[in-house]
């Protein structure tokens, strides 16, 4: 389940993955995409409200313009009125030029009025050169004046004043005479410089230009200012093509000048042969818009940037997480390949202990199967006496301080009762982290393994013969209790007992009958050993020992002196043993306690082995200590040494 899971998100993610960085490509193309299809708009509004402003300039100036030019013109049909009415007084040349001194001192804009007759001879002027020898028939206006009978104002070409050298443009209508027919042109002149001045109140930027051009394309004045251009003729510029249909409009041009690319706005005169072009460089206009947008637009691909990277690196780790995944898997199936396949029981056990997995063997080893015991205790069954053992060993596997470890334990089985199980741990680590997460454990089922063990141990430390302890058990006992005897200081006793004349009842009543007594002996012998402290152990041939821990001399006399008394109660037939006629112990005591000074067990072994000897020495039957020994070791056995008859004996001095 769980692998057919893992299965499932690593195709998802192999499927994905190319399309998620596919995506990411996209996303953030996208984001710059738009973030340049906004700046774009934001730049197409600088341009629009650019020509919107350069279209108002041209409306404005080219009203201007026309109210200039028609000033001069009222001038003009003014003058033509008189002259064709009043030309034949007397003295008309005279009026005719204060006239026209009048009329330049109440227009400061005009440059000068001039009258010219039917052959191009000057006839008045406001000017005050002499008049005579100028002639200025050759001029266009003058021929055009003379060769088409229309009577509305013309204006010229720019041409550099005949008077005065500079640029100026004339404005020119024809004179009829009585019948109709040309009589001469009148002229007024305006000054380039006026124009150019009056534009240049108005900001246009450095690449910007202001230009008054007639309609047919001829420049009449410019600001900024250029000698070259002025009565130039624009007719075959890409601007002028453009503008040629409409009152007005916006052309996007380059320059013929200059080579800069404007954005300009024309407006034609309703009434004049005029037109008005406002231009403005067009990488000056977006200028601020430049440096705003690199701005943003930088903003926009470092934080599409940042995006990209960061989903690159998700990306990579999408990829090793699927690399993990899909290792993780095969790990998984090959694991319950050999874990379904094996005779031992293998499980997985969560960080709280929960089983995870459980192979099949379950049911052979624990009665139980595998889908029982997977979400349940890993330790449910587990035997009490077992408990601590593994607790402790599955804390230190959890806190990392072993990976490993071998434990043998009871636990419940579902129908025989209790198994021994032997189960070989290995702890889990999360991939990610490295932190511990779990246990597999392998176990297999010791009981017979265990029970075998178990005999095997009792063959070696019982006494085949009586079923008591032998000699190396209770050396290895008494050890110990002597060793813990040091710190605690508390007595330990050894009680050695000898059956009397015992070479004689097997000659008497034969070595089967020997050993039976003996085994009736180890029987009384046994049944004295109360404490969980005490061991009776058979300690070679017919002599026995009795350790008793936690007790005293006297303590361990009267329990010496009680087995005396019950063998001898046994009533055994011995004739051999001709003081008792019954079979009857010697028993010798030694007590290593903090005054005896006695420490090792050599010492209590010597001590109470020579105690019984005395007994024996002091006529047999009898329970002696090695008390006096100790005091005066010389003295005769049978004076030195009181024997203790359990007849004397009516209470415990101090009872076990
Ligand atoms: P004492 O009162 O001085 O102890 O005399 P004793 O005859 O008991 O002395 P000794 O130690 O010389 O003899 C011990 C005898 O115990 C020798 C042996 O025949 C007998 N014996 C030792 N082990 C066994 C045994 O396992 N079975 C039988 N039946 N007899 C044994
Ligand atoms: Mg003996
Ligand atoms: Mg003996």
């Amino acid at each position: 389940m769980l692998d057919q899971k893992n299965k499932a998100g690593a195709g998802w993610l192999k499927s994905t993955g190319p399309a998620a960085g596919l995506l990411l490509i996209v996303l953030c193309a996208s984001i710059i995409g738009l973030g340049w299809y906004r700046e774009t708009q934001l730049r197409d509004s600088d341009i629009r409200a650019a020509e919107l402003e350069a279209g108002n300039l041209a409306r404005s100036l080219i009203q201007q313009a026309e109210d200039s030019v028609e000033l001069v013109d009222n001038a003009l049909i003014g003058i033509v009125h008189w002259l064709e009415n009043f030309r034949d007084r007397p003295n008309a040349i005279k009026h005719l030029q204060d006239l026209l001194h009048l009329r330049k001192a109440t227009l400061p804009r005009l440059r000068g009025l001039f009258v010219y007759a039917a052959d191009g001879s000057w006839i008045a002027t406001s000017e005050t050169e002499n008049i005579r020898g100028h002639n200025n028939s050759d001029r266009n206006y003058f021929r055009q004046h003379r060769e088409s009978g229309d009577r509305g104002p013309l204006i010229g070409q720019p041409v550099r004043s005949r008077s005065g050298g500079q640029w100026i443009v004339t404005i020119t209508r024809r004179l009829n005479g009585p019948n109709g027919e040309f009589a001469g042109v009148v002229l007024a002149s305006l000054d380039v410089g006026y124009f150019v001045r009056n534009f240049s109140q108005f900001e246009v930027g450095r690449e910007g230009s202001l230009a008054l051009l007639r309609t047919d394309g001829t420049l009449l004045a410019r600001y900024p200012f250029d000698d070259q251009v002025v009565g130039r003729n624009f007719s075959g510029s890409s601007f002028y093509r453009h503008a040629t249909n409409e009152q007005s409009g916006t052309v996007h041009f380059l320059s013929v000048l200059d080579g800069v690319a404007r954005i300009s706005a024309y407006h034609r005169s309703q009434k004049l042969p005029l037109m008005m072009l406002v231009a403005r460089g067009r990488d000056e206009v977006l200028a601020p818009w430049r440096t705003e947008a690199y701005w943003r637009m930088s903003m926009v691909i470092g934080l599409t940037l940042v995006m990209g990277v960061l989903g690159l690196l998700m990306l990579r780790e999408l990829a090793s997480r699927q690399r993990l995944l899909r290792t993780v898997s095969s790990r998984e199936a090959e694991f319950r390949l050999l874990a379904e396949a094996s005779n031992d029981m293998v499980s997985r056990i969560a960080f709280d202990g929960t089983l995870t997995y459980v192979s099949p063997s379950s049911q052979r080893i624990l009665g139980w199967s595998s889908e029982e015991l997977v979400g349940g205790q890993a330790l449910a069954g587990l035997s009490p006496e077992d408990r601590s053992t593994v607790e402790s060993v599955v804390a230190d596997l959890k806190r990392g301080s072993k990976s490993e470890a071998m434990i043998a334990y009871r636990t419940r089985h579902r129908t025989t009762g209790t198994v021994w199980l032997e189960s070989s741990l290995s702890v889990t680590r999360d991939p990610q982290t490295g932190r511990v997460n779990g246990v597999v454990a392998i176990s297999r089922d010791v009981t017979e393994h265990k029970q075998l063990e178990g005999h095997l141990s009792r063959l070696a430390t019982l006494d085949s013969l009586t079923g008591l302890a032998n000699r190396r058990f209770l050396d290895d006992r008494a050890e110990r209790e002597l060793a813990l005897a040091r710190q605690t200081a508390n007595p330990v006793s050894l009680v050695l007992i000898d059956a009397d004349h015992f070479k004689a009842f097997n000659d008497t009543y034969g070595h089967l009958a020997g050993d039976n007594c003996l085994q009736q002996i180890a029987a009384v012998i046994q049944s004295h050993s109360t404490r969980p402290g005490d061991l009776a152990a058979r300690y070679g041939g017919e002599e026995f020992a009795l350790l008793l821990a936690d007790t005293d001399a006297d303590g361990a006399m009267v329990v010496a002196q009680r087995i005396r008394a019950a063998v001898e109660e046994l009533g055994i037939p011995h004739v051999g043993n001709s003081a008792a006629g019954v079979v009857t112990v010697s028993l010798g005591v030694a007590t290593a306690s903090v005054t005896t000074k006695l420490r090792t067990l050599k010492d209590v072994i010597r001590q109470s082995d020579q105690a019984l000897y005395r007994a024996k020495e002091a006529g047999r039957n009898r329970a002696l200590d090695d008390r006096e020994l100790m005091q005066s070791p010389t003295l005769q056995p049978s004076l030195a040494i009181p024997s203790v008859e359990l007849a004397n004996v009516t209470e415990p001095p101090q009872l076990r």
